[in-house]
């Protein structure tokens, strides 16, 4: 498994349109992107800085499962994200049989049209991780 970089952070807001002005005017990033996940029940907002990008993390639905985040921790740091240069799949291979407990067991898509799996936060020393590969870019 070969990591090359922080993809993103994803953010948990309550409200995108509410959170934006401090990435925007404060720190000085730009939207380029708002983007609406169905299945996974979130509104996400993109900010780029280098090439990680900060992935703000909206619920639509009361059930789904950003507002039980902020429900239980409040808003803050949900999740980060690594780029894995040769491939999700070959990851999660990797990594089951290191016996990390994984919650995707297959690579799904996630916004951006990544490929994109989650890492259970019981393997992870607490931390919620991603990993995304960009079709467009592995071999
Ligand atoms: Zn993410």
């Amino acid at each position: 498994m070969n990591l090359s970089h922080i993809e993103h952070i994803g953010i948990a807001v309550k409200s995108i349109d509410e959170a934006l002005p401090y990435y925007e005017n404060v720190l000085g990033l730009k939207c380029y992107a708002i983007e609406e996940v169905a299945d996974q029940k979130v509104k996400t907002a993109f900010l780029k800085i280098g090439q990680t990008k900060i992935e703000l993390l909206e619920s639509t639905s009361p059930d789904g499962t950003i507002a039980s985040f902020i429900e239980k921790r409040g808003e803050g740091i949900h999740h980060i994200a690594f780029s894995v240069a040769d491939g999700v799949q070959n990851a999660l291979v990797e990594l089951e049989g290191k016996g990390v407990k994984l919650i995707d067991k297959a690579p799904r898509k996630g916004a951006e049209g990544l490929n994109i799996a989650f890492l259970h936060p019981k393997s992870t020393v607490g931390v919620l991780t991603e990993l995304c590969e960009n079709p467009n870019e592995t071999k």
